[in-house]
């Protein structure tokens, strides 16, 4: 069989999916090892058998539901590529404004001496935390997870960035090691989704993301509430709190920034215009 044919041959299979034509073409691509370009204008070369044979485990996997980026072992974030397994949630992009905020947050405020320290609490595969520190590689980050799987993802993806960060396995929920008022950035995206909404999340999602990366509890608002604590006390007065959501909890969000302690308190939107994070500035009020 051809590299065509095998990619319609799969396109077809993969009707049900989302995008079908271009699942097969990275399917190729991956186990062919070349790329997008190079596939299509040498379609008519013929699968080697022992790819064909990998090619078609792939395809099955897809078929029955399984997320590509788990298939595939990686999913692009901010533009960079992130490893991701059974252990991390695939990084989405709805995600790539907090990065874009907090870039943009301390380019016009000018830091100047020590260098700026962040936090990244759920670090997941890690996404958040190792893109600022690629982006900014004067900035100390520091990335906590409870899971010590994806801690391991986490310190993989950052070497394969080559960027340096402290890794920390902690529940975040609890007392975090850290002094008070020690943090510029504080930036997280954890588990915000209600039992009732997990049961209607997509079978793909269901079935193959952690579900502890998901659902913090039966409010969806237990780590959310925990993040903003850890937060209050970590932040230094100006710093900066970032926090994604659901597109239902911006008010739920704002309301756990009490005016003793935040200002400029927003929620901010994605891309299809619903509520998606959480931003606020710790005052110097304590
Ligand atoms: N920080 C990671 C991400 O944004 C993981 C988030 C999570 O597991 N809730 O993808």
């Amino acid at each position: 069989m051809t590299r065509k044919e095998w990619k319609i041959r799969a396109a077809r299979l993969l009707a049900h999916t989302d995008a079908p034509s271009l699942t097969a073409q990275l399917l190729l691509c991956h186990v062919l090892d070349v790329d997008r370009v190079a596939l299509i204008a040498h379609s008519e070369e013929v699968v080697p058998p022992e790819a064909e044979t990998l090619l078609e485990a792939l395809l099955a996997r897809r078929a029955a539901g399984e997320p590509l980026a788990y298939i595939l072992g990686f999913r692009e974030f901010y533009g960079r590529d992130f490893a991701v397994d059974a252990s991390t949630l695939i990084p989405r992009p709805e995600t790539e404004h907090l990065i874009e905020t907090a870039l943009e947050f301390f380019e016009q405020r000018k830091v100047t001496g020590a260098p700026l320290r962040f936090l990244d609490l759920g670090t997941g595969s890690g996404c958040i935390a190792i893109t600022l520190a690629a982006e900014r590689p004067a900035w100390k980050g520091t990335a906590v997870d409870i899971s010590s799987g994806a801690l391991k993802v986490a310190r993989r993806n950052a070497e394969a960035h080559g960027v340096s960060l402290s890794f920390l396995l902690a529940d975040f929920t609890q007392a975090l090691p850290f002094a008070d008022a020690d943090f510029d950035l504080v930036v997280s995206n954890p588990p915000y989704i209600s039992e009732e909404e997990y049961a209607e999340l997509d079978a793909g999602v269901r079935d193959f993301e952690p579900r502890t990366a998901l659902v913090p509890g039966p409010e969806g608002m237990e780590h959310p509430r925990a993040v903003e604590e850890a937060a209050r006390r970590l932040l230094k007065p100006g710093g900066l709190f970032l926090m994604e959501h659901g597109w239902l909890q911006g008010e739920a969000c704002r309301a756990l920034c009490h005016e003793d302690f935040w200002k400029d308190v927003h929620t901010g939107r994605d891309l299809a215009g619903k509520d998606r994070f959480l931003f606020a500035v710790r005052s110097e009020k304590r």
